[in-house]
């Protein structure tokens, strides 16, 4: 299951080293078009423009939404290697995007699996659907790699 996104997630994966060589946490995200056209891709740029809202996801759904040119992403899927948090999974929600797809689970921040699940909550009006632990081990691995590497 999921293997269909292996390359999109391997672009993000590409998009979290760049993020991680440069100081961010290695998070990446792409956006792609519903006919699976590569419409934007980001990395995690918080540290890059000391914006605490520049998360990967945020980043690559403004990119997509100027691309696709206008703010409603329907139908079309962010992929991206970790878990989203409480501010992108209401952005995923905001963008009325299609299929959320991840890599690694975030236990401590995650909110469409492990803390909480924004965006499947009954409560709103848009739910995508979502895939999760998409290559889950090279997505947690690059961040466990990054962390092991500040501690030393
Ligand atoms: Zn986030």
């Amino acid at each position: 299951m999921g293997s269909r996104w292996h390359d999109a997630m391997r672009l993000a994966l590409d998009e979290a080293r760049s993020a991680g060589l440069r100081g961010d946490v290695p998070i990446g995200a792409v956006v792609l078009a519903p006919d699976g056209a590569l419409l934007a891709a980001a990395g995690n740029e918080r540290e890059l423009l000391g914006d605490p809202t520049a998360h990967a996801e945020v980043v690559a759904l403004r990119r997509a939404a100027e691309r696709w040119g206008q703010w409603r992403l329907e139908d079309c899927t962010l992929v991206v290697t970790l878990e989203p948090c409480t501010m992108c999974a209401g952005a995923v929600v905001s963008a009325r995007i299609g299929h959320l797809v991840f890599g690694a689970f975030d236990e401590k921040a995650g909110a469409v699996a492990s803390l909480f699940d924004v965006v499947r909550d009954p409560r709103l009006n848009h739910r995508p659907r979502v895939t999760g632990g998409v290559l889950e081990a090279d997505c947690a691995g690059l961040l466990e790699g990054f962390f092991r590497a500040r501690r030393d």
